[in-house]
C-alpha cells in the first residue's frame, strides 16, 4: 500500500540539536569544582558537544568506544554527555566514590579508552593509573594545569580538546539501537554489572518519563538535578532537559543544603531532584538560613523510600509538592512516578496525602507485576505483596558483556524489591526481597519501621535489619542515629511504636550509633548492618 511516514532514528544527537536550536539563548548554569559559577546557554552547550565529538574523532576513538567520566554534575560533564553518545561512542558514568578495587574492575571490564576527570579525582587517577589496562587517554575537564600535568603522565585538557574540535562538525548518523551509555548498578554484593543503554532506549525514556504525570518539565521551568549525573544518567534528567529546552542548573561539588538553598533562591529553580537524605539537608538549611524557597514548586524524591513526615514538612511550610519516584539502572530509571487521579479530587487531602506515599503508577511504557515465589502472578489488591518484576521499552534485557539475558522465561526482568500493587497500579516497595524480615513464617517490612522511627523528633536516621533469632528464626533490630543534644531511650522509641503497626512488629532491640553506613549511591548498607548486628539477639538470649 503507498503512503509513509517519516523514519528518522532516534538519536540523542537530535535531543542536543533541537536544545540547540529552539532554545539555544536559554541558561545553563554550572557550579565548577572550586564552586565558582559558570553562565553558558544550550547554544553553547550543543556547539562544545560537536567540537568534543569531532576532537575525539582526531584522538582516534571510534563508534561504540567506551568514554569513561569521574566527574560532578557541571556543563563540562553535560558537553561530554552529548559529544560522547552524538558523536556514536558510549558515554560510561562512573560513581567517584567506588572504592579504588571496584573502579579498576569497572574501568578495565568496560574496556575504557579515555577518562574525563574533574580535578577533584585526580589522585585517585593518580593512583589507579598502571591498574588500567585499557584507557589510551586521560582528560582533564578544565583548562590546561601544569601542576596537573605533573600529577598523570601524557594528560590531556578538555578545554584544548574543545579548541581543537571541527565547529562545522556534522553529528554522524546512528543506527538507534546502537549503545549510547553505561552504567554500573552498585552491586553491594558480587562484581557490579553493567547496564548499556542505547539510543533508542534513552529517547522513549526521555518522552515516557516527562508525561504530565511524570517529571513534566517544561520550557518554563528551572531544573536542579541533585542527583548525580553518574547514578542512571541524572534519571535522565539531561536528556529531558535538552528535549524541553528548560534553564538547566548544575550544583557541582557542593551538595550540602545551604549550597542548594543558595542555588535554588538564586537561580530560581523550580524543580529539583535528589535521593531523600539530600531533602533532609535541604530542610534544615532552610530553617537555618530562613530562606522560604519561594520559587521551588516540586521536587522529585527517589532512590530509596521516602519518609512520610517528609511531605508535610515541604509542602506546609515551604508549599513545595514531594512528588515520590521509584526506579533502578536497570530500568533507565523511571519505573513509577506518583500522581493523583480524577477520581481522587474528591478525596479528603489526608486520603490524597496518604497514597502520594507510595511509589507510584508505572507512566507509558513500562508494566509492572508482582509474583510469588513459585513464579504466579499475585493480584493487584494493594495487599498481597511478591517480587516485583518489570518490562518496557527502556528496561534492561542483558548485562553489558554478558551473553545471557537477565529476562524471567517470559520475558520479565525481576527487580529484587517486595512490593504490593493496587487495582489502579499504585505500586508500594515494602523491602528490597534480601532485607525484609522473614519472623516466624511473617514478614516485616524494614521500610515501615524505618519511616515510623524517622517521624520520632529526636531520630536523625534510622535502619531496621533482620537479626538472626533462636525462636523466630528472625526478629527486627533498630540501629538508631539521634539528633544532637536529645535525649532519646530504648523504652521511648520502642513506645513510639505502639499503635503504629502490628505488635509483634515492633523491634526487639533498639542500638544508639553515631553513624549509618552508607554506600556510594547514598543508600545505607543493610548487609555491613546485617555483618555487624546480625547475631545480637543470639548473644543477649532469645526472647
Ligand atoms: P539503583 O540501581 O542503585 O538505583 O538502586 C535501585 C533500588 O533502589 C531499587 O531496586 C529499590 O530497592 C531502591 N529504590 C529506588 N527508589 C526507591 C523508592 N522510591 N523507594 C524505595 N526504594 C527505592
Amino acid at each position: 500500500m503507498y503512503g509513509q511516514m517519516m523514519q528518522m532514528p532516534l538519536t540523542i544527537s537530535s535531543l542536543i540539536e533541537h536544545a540547540g536550536r529552539y532554545h539555544g539563548k536559554t541558561e545553563v548554569v554550572s557550579v565548577n569544582t572550586t564552586g565558582g559559577i559558570e553562565r553558558l546557554d544550550w547554544g553553547t552547550i550543543e556547539a562544545n558537544s560537536r567540537r568534543l565529538a569531532s576532537a575525539l574523532d582526531k584522538l582516534g576513538l571510534s563508534k561504540g568506544d567506551r568514554c569513561a567520566t569521574i566527574a560532578w554534575n557541571n556543563r563540562r560533564h553535560l558537553e561530554i554527555y552529548f559529544g560522547v553518545s552524538g558523536g556514536g561512542m558510549v558515554c560510561h558514568t562512573i560513581n567517584p566514590r567506588l572504592f579504588p578495587e571496584q573502579l579498576v574492575y569497572i574501568i578495565n571490564h568496560a574496556e575504557d579508552q579515555i577518562l574525563f576527570l574533574d580535578e577533584t579525582f585526580l589522585g585517585v587517577a593518580a593512583k589507579l593509573g598502571d591498574h588500567l589496562k585499557t584507557v589510551k587517554h586521560v582528560v582533564l575537564m578544565g583548562p590546561r594545569n601544569d601542576d596537573a600535568a605533573k600529577m598523570v603522565p601524557g594528560l590531556l585538557f578538555y578545554d584544548d580538546l574543545i579548541e581543537s574540535g571541527d565547529a562545522s562538525y556534522e553529528w554522524p548518523e546512528i543506527d538507534e539501537n546502537s549503545p549510547s551509555s553505561l552504567c554500573y548498578t552498585s552491586g553491594t554484593t558480587g562484581n557490579p554489572k553493567g547496564v548499556l543503554y542505547t539510543h533508542r532506549s534513552t529517547l522513549l525514556h526521555t518522552l515516557g518519563g516527562n508525561q504530565p504525570d511524570g517529571l513534566a518539565i517544561s520550557a518554563k521551568d528551572c531544573v536542579l538535578p541533585v542527583v548525580p549525573m553518574f547514578h542512571v544518567n541524572a534519571w535522565g534528567v539531561p536528556y529531558i532537559a535538552a528535549a524541553n529546552g528548560c534553564k538547566l542548573v548544575l550544583p557541582g561539588p557542593g551538595l550540602d543544603g545551604e549550597s542548594l538553598v543558595n542555588l535554588i533562591d538564586g537561580e530560581s529553580v523550580t524543580l529539583a531532584l535528589g535521593v531523600p537524605t539530600i531533602w533532609m539537608g535541604l530542610l534544615g538549611a532552610l530553617e537555618s538560613t530562613g530562606s522560604k524557597a519561594a520559587s521551588l514548586t516540586r521536587t522529585v524524591v527517589g532512590g530509596s523510600a521516602l519518609p512520610p513526615s517528609m511531605i508535610p514538612a515541604f509542602r506546609d511550610k515551604y508549599n513545595v509538592e514531594l512528588i515520590h519516584a521509584w526506579g533502578m539502572t536497570e530500568t533507565s530509571p523511571l519505573g513509577t512516578m506518583n500522581q493523583l487521579l480524577q477520581h481522587h479530587n474528591s478525596l479528603p487531602p489526608e486520603a490524597q496525602a496518604e497514597i502520594r506515599l507510595g511509589q507510584g503508577r508505572p507512566p507509558y511504557g513500562v508494566e509492572l507485576r508482582i509474583v510469588d515465589d513459585a513464579g504466579n502472578i499475585l493480584p493487584n489488591d494493594g495487599e498481597t505483596q511478591g517480587a516485583l518484576q518489570i518490562r518496557g521499552h527502556w528496561i534492561v534485557d542483558s548485562y553489558f558483556g554478558m551473553e545471557e539475558n537477565a529476562l524471567t522465561k517470559d520475558g520479565w526482568f525481576d527487580t529484587g524489591d517486595v512490593a504490593t500493587i493496587d487495582s489502579d497500579g499504585y505500586m508500594i516497595i515494602r523491602d528490597r526481597a534480601k532485607d525484609i524480615i522473614k519472623s516466624g513464617g511473617e514478614w516485616i517490612s524494614t521500610v515501615e519501621l524505618e519511616n515510623t522511627a524517622i517521624a520520632h523528633p529526636a531520630v536523625a536516621n534510622a535502619a531496621a535489619i533482620a537479626a538472626r533469632h533462636e525462636k523466630w528464626d528472625e526478629r527486627p533490630v533498630l540501629l538508631v542515629v539521634k539528633i544532637p543534644d536529645t535525649t532519646l531511650t530504648e523504652t521511648d522509641l520502642l513506645a513510639f511504636y505502639e499503635g503504629k503497626i502490628a505488635h509483634w512488629q515492633i523491634p526487639d532491640k533498639v542500638i544508639f550509633v553515631d553513624e549509618l553506613p552508607i554506600g556510594a549511591t547514598g543508600k545505607v548498607l543493610k548487609n555491613k548492618l546485617r555483618d555487624l548486628y546480625g547475631d545480637v539477639l543470639i548473644v543477649d538470649g532469645a526472647k
